[in-house]
């Protein structure tokens, strides 16, 4: 028998979560196992999983092609270091994204995790700019409300508000921030908007290497959705200036918002893109990041005429095999006919809550729910009620949001919105009874 609460007491004392303090305000609560859309706990409780371990188990838990081709995979070779050497798990891989993404996006690197791939799309504008002599054109351009990753590079990119910039403010590299896209994925906007990237553009092009943007969904800097015509605005800027586009698709690629890749709602082809999170579906850690041939030739014409990154476990054979198979399981699904579901799910369930009081929006795009609070202290109690409920969810301030396996099961996804609506009321009445 596992003797939890020692576990439990040790993890507390001296192992860090997320953003988190030590010993952590709430406890972390110890899992069993996962299968499907299901997270069991130490206790035994089941919960349907509305997170989908931060948009990376887009499958579910424990899919049996995946765990097939990893079994294969460690019995052959789990790693290898890639200086020298290559392997098929990589070069199968790199197939496929270079197949799958915008046509033009053709050279792969594989990495570790997504702020990784976000430092090496930097790291790629920045030799860009190097190769070609005009090597001031080092800063970038973001926009508020934007997240990028936690590595410095990456932080300095993200909002610098919500962000960690004040924290870090005497280290952290200065960048242009562009103010957020207007939200909304189907309004008409004025292009107030876009018309503020352009000034920043015709001022400082000349010290600018690249912008960087997530497309249509600003995740977890605000959980924002934008239309996609500023998308396709932004990529004829940086052609005006001449300056790179790099696409975040960490979150938003492979499906989530209804297409493969979010920068098609545009059809626009970033310079660059960054890919992780789901690059898996959540198996294990990989994320990539792809560039245009132009990109690779003047990197490699340039001085010092190679791209310099390359981490210890690139091009990990282990987790490329599982990005196959969870590649070919996505292929192979009726993803859009889920996403389609949830989304209508969502539509009918989570948007009718935005009269209700205490309820500053709620918006729906593909198969991610968003419930924006008026206040940001609620979190606790809604993921409390939550678990009573059987449903995972993680609130983040004043957003609660979900982002579920496509291939939840309906009963499950029911229990998920139900859960969740009256969690959120629950939370919400009794806040404003004790206020
Ligand atoms: C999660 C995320 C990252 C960072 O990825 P990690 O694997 O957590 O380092 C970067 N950009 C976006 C858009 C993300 O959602």
């Amino acid at each position: 028998m596992t003797d939890w609460p020692t576990l439990l007491d040790f993890d507390q004392n001296h192992i860090w979560h997320p953003y988190a303090k030590m010993p952590a305000g709430i406890p972390a609560i110890g899992v069993a196992k996962t299968q499907g859309a299901i997270i069991t706990l130490a206790d035994g409780t089941e919960l349907v999983d509305g997170m989908s371990s931060w948009w990376a188990a887009m499958h579910g838990y424990n899919h049996p092609k995946i765990q097939q081709a990893m079994h294969e995979q460690i019995d052959t070779m789990p790693h290898i270091m890639f200086g020298g050497f290559t392997h098929e798990p990589a070069i199968e891989l790199a197939k496929r994204l270079v197949k799958l993404t915008p046509d033009g996006l053709e050279k792969v690197f594989l990495v570790d995790s997504g702020s990784v791939a976000m430092e090496v799309a930097i790291k790629m504008a920045m030799q860009y700019w190097i190769s070609r002599e005009q090597p001031n054109k080092n800063k970038l351009l973001s926009f508020e409300h934007g997240y990028h990753g936690d590595t410095f590079a990456t932080m300095a990119i993200c909002d610098p508000v919500n962000g960690m910039h004040s924290l870090f403010s005497q280290v952290l590299p200065q960048h242009f921030f562009a103010p957020a896209p207007q939200m909304g994925f189907d309004i008409n906007s004025d292009d107030s908007d876009i018309a503020a990237v352009r000034q920043l553009l015709e001022q400082h092009h000349d010290d600018i290497a690249a912008v960087t943007i997530e497309p249509i969904v600003q995740g977890a800097g605000g959980m924002r959705f934008y239309r996609p015509d500023f998308l396709r605005q932004l990529r004829s800027l940086c052609d005006e200036f001449n300056v790179l586009l790099i696409a975040d698709e960490i979150a938003t690629g492979f499906g989530r918002t209804g297409k493969l890749f979010a920068c098609e709602w545009a059809d626009i082809r970033p310079d660059i893109m960054a890919l992780g999170k789901t690059l898996t579906g959540g198996h294990i850690t990989l994320a990539a990041t792809l560039a245009t041939t132009d990109i690779s030739d003047t990197i490699s014409q340039g001085q010092p005429g190679i791209l310099a990154h390359g981490p210890t476990f690139m091009g990990n054979p282990l987790a490329c095999r599982a990005a196959i198979a969870n590649i070919d399981v996505l292929l192979d699904s009726p993803w859009q006919d889920n996403i389609q579901r949830i989304e209508d799910q969502f539509n009918d369930t989570l948007l009718p809550l935005k009269t209700q009081d205490g309820i500053a929006d709620t918006r729906v795009l593909g198969a991610i729910g968003v419930i924006e609070l008026e206040r940001g202290d609620l979190g606790p109690h809604i993921q409390a009620v939550g678990i009573e409920k059987g449903i995972w969810v993680r609130p983040f301030g004043k957003l609660i949001y979900t982002m579920p396996a496509y291939n939840i099961p309906q009963a499950q996804l029911n229990q998920l919105t139900n859960g969740l609506t009256q969690a959120v009321k629950t939370a919400v009445q009794s806040a404003i009874q004790n206020a």
